[in-house]
């Protein structure tokens, strides 16, 4: 039988085997009597709503007990998918959860497809796309900073800004359907292109401001690509190490977060680097080594950051002097280490090759020059202040950003059109795509398969 938008579902929302607490989640018409029938304690159908309730998880079948749990019952309509939801929380443990689960779907409920319980707040209107969008976001998040710009993003700031874009839109279309209604006055064809005109160039530029914000928000949500490069010790793996110790908070606790996805990512001042082929760096080995300055060729071509390190030591051998020419075209900040040694290297030598201002000077031996390295790392990227369009919206998500080129694609059609003095109703057809591409964020308008599509990415439970 094919699954249905009513069917009760349930699901763990918490990931599985880590923490000391499992929530298994049960949302539906028929979350209370299916809770009920493997609870034991008070009657769940008579408890207020958004209560806690103690008691036991029993096996009806064998009336043994499988776990001490509380059961929190959330009433429609005030819950995440604004239907009946119970979340039993158990003491974790693998096979406790899973047996309390299977319980449930043994008694009515449906295992919650990806994404599902996020889908049917969707549907049932609590959030809109770009909302729902974030929770995704939300649970991807890898640090402070991209954490800030999903929450905002979920508190709706992104579908304010959109709609009002199509409020101002809609009344432009308005003003043109009035000036052409009345044709008689010379001067409307004249007012109306001018009105069009100015609008499009008014609104484009806002469009401009979200898709710059997109680079950054980019960078937030996806990691900085960022390779690690010089040649064998010059201290790649200690930089490595000193990061990943800095690290203290990569991960927050948001359900979903599975350790190898974060595995190589580390946080420097909000910046999420994420560290490519730090296998290669880690091993230490001299035959390692040798095959990692061919690695570092690679990685140079997919980093949107290169660490390179130089030893402040030794003089510059040609090895240095080729990942210099390597590392000329992309962004880079060469690391001068090992400063608490004898100077060896001629700098300059180095300063003819390099940009000073590229240039931070370590010993990460003893831990100096790195708040120098992580401040020049969020000042690459971070520069000009991480709220830079008036409106604090950040785009982070590339089906929005996609939306949104085509919607300045649109307004760009709309200048074009009056400039080559095209008539007005065509222009017009440009103003209102613009009008519903912009839509298609806020899921104003919406597609089916968009939204399967959408809500199959997101992990079980959520
Ligand atoms: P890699 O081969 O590039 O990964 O270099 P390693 O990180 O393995 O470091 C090689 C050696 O240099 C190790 O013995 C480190 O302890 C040492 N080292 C790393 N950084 C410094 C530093 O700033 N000063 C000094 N004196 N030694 C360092
Ligand atoms: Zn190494």
């Amino acid at each position: 039988m094919a699954n249905s938008e009513f069917d009760t579902i349930a699901a763990i929302s918490t990931p599985v085997g880590e923490g000391g607490i499992s929530i298994i989640r049960i949302s539906g018409e028929e979350a209370l009597p299916i809770a009920q029938v493997v609870f034991k304690g008070k009657d769940l159908s008579k408890v207020d709503s958004h209560t806690i309730n103690y008691g036991h998880v029993i096996d009806p079948g064998t009336q043994t007990e499988v776990d001490e749990v509380m059961a929190s019952v959330m009433l429609a309509p005030k819950t995440y998918t604004k239907e009946d939801i119970v979340e039993i929380n158990c003491h974790g443990g693998l096979v406790a959860t899973n047996q309390i689960l299977q319980l449930l779907l043994s008694h009515g409920a449906r295992l919650a497809e990806p994404g599902e319980f996020t889908k049917r707040a969707f549907l049932n209107g609590r959030i809109d796309l770009s909302q729902a969008e974030a929770v995704m976001d939300l649970i991807r998040a890898k640090t402070d900073k991209s954490m800030k710009v999903a929450l905002n993003q979920l508190d709706g700031n992104l579908s304010r800004l959109i709609r009002q874009l199509r409020q101002d839109i809609l009344d432009v279309l308005a003003q043109v359907e009035v000036n052409i209604d009345y044709p008689e006055y010379d001067a409307v064809e004249e007012m109306t292109t001018k009105l069009l005109q100015e609008k499009a160039a008014e609104l484009q530029k806002l469009i401009k401001q979200l898709l710059n914000s997109a680079k950054q928000g980019k960078v937030l949500r996806e990691g900085l690509a960022t390779a690690i490069i010089g040649r064998p010790n010059v201290g790649k793996s200690s930089l490595l190490n000193n990061l990943l110790h800095e690290d203290k908070a990569i991960v927050t606790d948001i359900a979903g977060t599975t350790r190898d996805v974060i595995e190589d990512y580390v946080n420097v001042n909000g910046v999420p680097l994420k560290l490519i082929d730090t296998a290669g760096i880690r091993e230490t080995t001299d035959q390692i080594e040798a095959i990692g300055v061919e690695r570092s060729r690679q990685a140079i071509d997919t980093a949107d950051l290169v660490l390179l390190l130089l030893n402040n030591s030794e003089a510059l051998t040609d090895e240095d002097r080729g990942l210099i020419a390597d590392t000329a075209d992309v962004k880079r900040i060469i690391i001068l280490n090992k400063t608490d040694l004898l100077e060896q290297l001629d700098h300059q030598e180095l300063f003819s090759l390099v940009n000073e201002d590229d240039v931070i000077e370590t010993s990460i031996l003893n831990d100096q020059g790195m708040d120098q390295l992580a401040k020049r790392i969020s000042d690459l990227f971070f520069g000009e202040g991480i709220e830079t369009n008036s409106n604090n919206v950040m785009v982070t998500n590339a089906r929005h950003i996609g939306l949104l080129n085509q919607a300045d694609a649109a307004l760009g059609d709309v200048q074009q059109g009056i400039a080559a003095g095209l008539p007005v109703d065509l222009v017009q057809i440009d103003m209102t795509r613009s009008w519903e591409l912009l839509g298609e964020i806020t899921g104003d308008s919406y597609q089916d398969e968009l939204l399967d599509q959408l809500f199959s990415q997101f992990c079980l439970g959520k």
